[in-house]
């Protein structure tokens, strides 16, 4: 019996065009997807999507979010990517995904403040137990490293402070003393470009990174997306079904925008670079700056990890302002730059600042103890000025911090 010709309701539904071969651009179309169709019940019982072979639901992959992750492994030096919605949910997705009740993860005490309170207020309520140490002090984390440790988290450097840690040395440590825990890297600094944890020399490498892709690869300060990056097939098993379970998915359009961005992402990091460091010349021995926090500047902490690691840096520098000077002075410094913006996040086109409220010792939380912004482990005793470097004229950002420099009273 013959079908009789479809209603053109379902023409519109089933339509019969199908894209020819031989279309070929420099950018993958982006491919929005829920439901993915399978050409019988045997092959979506064959498909597999953790290793990427196949397709079968949105969530799980189409071209457009497999050529991101494709790209990403190749600029992390890393085998298996994976997407998550935003930096943070890279973090938490590793956790949630590699601990259990009883179990310890340990964490800089300069770590991305948000990683720390996840940690503290959900981590905690489920049964798992954490501690800080100092990644510039390896004995601070050799008196942690216990055999519930299962996962260290590192961050170089660390942030707002930007102390570069030895990271070479902490990771031999971690191997010897705790060789159950997996060792996860906070790589939004490095991007892949600044220097390759996955090959550390001596052998040693990270285990995972995770990468703000918010940061240097959207570059436009327009989309939230994170990324986890390993190179052990288990690991990324083990990452990847939690992944899954989790749903957290990231939308077609945004991972359109990081794949527009990404080709551009080592010219824009060579050229920040370049201009934060001659930011950060020029702002030492400024009236009121009484230090510059840069880890490519001699006399900065951990310049030296930083010279034996990597040749670049990503565009940040921290100013901690002369401890005379008050808060409400040191806001006005920063209420009057005009070509930095005052808000959080970094790596886009336009400059950014904010001042860091609880730097001064008798209102930071005790060492050990963090909260975010305040929670600052290292006694710098002024207020502490983050700069994230532009894409502007460095000579007219320099312009800028001249001008509401002279707003700090003489
Ligand atoms: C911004 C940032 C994150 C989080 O990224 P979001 O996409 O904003 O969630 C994580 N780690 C570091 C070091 C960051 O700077």
């Amino acid at each position: 019996m013959s079908t009789p010709p479809p209603n053109p309701a379902t023409t519109l539904i089933h339509h019969p065009y199908r894209a020819p071969d031989g279309f070929d651009a420099a950018l993958v179309p982006t491919h929005r997807a829920s439901s993915v169709f399978f050409k019988s019940m045997a092959d979506l019982r064959a498909r597999r999507w953790v290793d990427k072979s196949g397709y079968t639901y949105g969530l799980h992959g189409t071209p457009t979010t497999f050529t991101l992750e494709a790209q990403l492994a190749t600029l992390e030096h890393a085998t298996h990517v994976l997407l998550a919605p935003s930096g943070l949910a890279a973090i938490t997705a590793v956790d949630i995904a590699l601990l259990k009740s009883g179990d310890k993860v340990l964490l800089p005490d300069n770590a991305y403040g948000p990683n720390k309170d996840f940690t503290r207020h959900e981590l905690a309520g489920w049964g798992i137990a954490h501690a800080l140490f100092d990644q510039q002090d390896a004995a601070s984390l050799a008196a942690l490293l216990t055999p519930d440790v299962k996962l260290v988290w590192l961050e170089a450097p660390g942030s707002i402070t930007l102390e570069f840690p030895d990271l070479t040395g902490l990771v031999r440590l971690i191997r010897q003393q705790a060789p159950q825990a997996v060792v996860a890297l906070d790589n939004t600094w490095g991007a892949g470009l600044a220097f390759n944890p996955f090959e550390l020399g001596d052998g040693l490498a990270v285990d995972l990174t995770i990468h703000a892709l918010t940061k240097y690869p959207s570059g436009g300060s327009d989309v939230l997306m994170g990324s986890i990056a390993c190179r052990d097939d288990g690991l990324h098993e083990q990452l990847a079904w939690s992944h899954g379970r989790l749903g957290w998915g990231v939308g077609p359009d945004d991972v359109a925008t990081v794949l527009r961005s990404l080709p551009s992402i080592a010219l824009r990091y060579a050229a920040q670079d370049a201009s934060a460091r001659a930011v950060a010349q020029w702002l030492q021995g400024q009236r009121g700056v009484a230090r510059v926090l840069h880890p490519a500047l001699p006399g900065s902490p951990g310049h030296e990890h930083w010279t034996a690691l990597c040749t670049q840096a990503a565009g940040l520098l921290t100013m901690e302002i002369d401890a005379r000077y008050t808060q409400r002075e040191v806001d006005a410094f920063v209420d009057a730059l005009t070509r930095f913006r005052i808000g959080y996040s970094w790596g886009g086109a336009v400059s950014m600042v904010t001042a860091c409220q609880a730097a001064r010792p008798h209102v930071a939380a005790p060492k050990g103890e963090g909260h975010g912004l305040r929670s600052l482990p290292t006694p710098y005793a002024g207020v502490l000025v983050r700069l994230c470097i532009g894409l502007e004229d460095t000579q007219d950002l320099i312009a800028d911090l001249a001008q509401a420099l002279t707003r700090l009273p003489a």
